[in-house]
């Protein structure tokens, strides 16, 4: 089985990231399973430059193809915040539960209909020589709601509501997850250009 490395400490999306890619015959591999490598540091000022960034960086270290993936909530009330910074939105230290609270507080007062949001997965693949080879993006809208509701997935998923499915991520099966997120649609797109490399080992 063909292995890829992602760029990526995060749990939950790795294992995301390996239930998208799996059906494929590709197995993710982490980039925490090669300690000396240092954590990229994410000073992009979009997704997408942040996802080739983590990329490219960790391609040439290893020699070898990786996967490079950003992603992050935008809010309409909130002028598109918290966007690249989603995962340290609260500051040093912070936290899902951490975030969530100052996401809260940021949207205290705001109605229903104003709390609007999207998801955006960028992602980038980079050769062992760190050219960028294949970079998509996915979106996801949705709805911010005012307390949480499901313990499933991660980050800013159990605010997210599906208004179609009257559910937020947290509640939906990751089945369900995995067809509408904004991952899943990044990787829908990444998929057939990843397979149109054909052997990587040969590229
Ligand atoms: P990154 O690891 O730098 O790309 O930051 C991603 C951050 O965006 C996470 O820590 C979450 O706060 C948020 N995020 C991205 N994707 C998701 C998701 O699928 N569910 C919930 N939060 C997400």
């Amino acid at each position: 089985m063909p292995q890829i490395v992602l760029a990526s400490r995060n749990k939950k999306k790795t294992q995301e990231v390996a239930d998208l890619l799996a059906p494929f015959g590709f197995k993710v591999v982490p980039v925490t399973v090669f300690p000396d490598i240092p954590e990229v540091v994410e000073d992009g000022d979009t997704f997408a430059a942040n996802a080739a960034k983590k990329a490219t960086e960790v391609a040439v270290q290893l020699q070898q193809w990786v996967i490079g993936e950003d992603s992050g909530l935008k809010v309409d009330a909130l002028d598109g915040r918290p966007g690249i910074y989603s995962a340290r939105y609260s500051g040093e230290g912070a936290t899902d539960e951490s975030n969530n609270a100052k996401l809260m507080q940021e949207l205290q007062g705001v109605p229903t209909d104003k709390r609007g949001a999207g998801y955006v997965c960028s992602v980038a693949l980079s050769n062992p020589a760190g050219d960028v080879r294949v970079a998509v993006e996915g979106t996801c809208r949705g709805r911010i709601l005012e307390s949480p509701s499901g313990e499933g997935g991660f980050g800013y998923d159990p605010y997210f509501l599906i208004p179609e499915y009257h559910r937020t991520f947290g509640r939906l099966s990751p089945l369900v997850k995995r067809k509408l997120s904004h991952r899943a649609r990044a990787f829908a797109a990444f998929i057939p250009q990843l397979l149109q490399l054909g052997d990587l080992s040969a590229n």
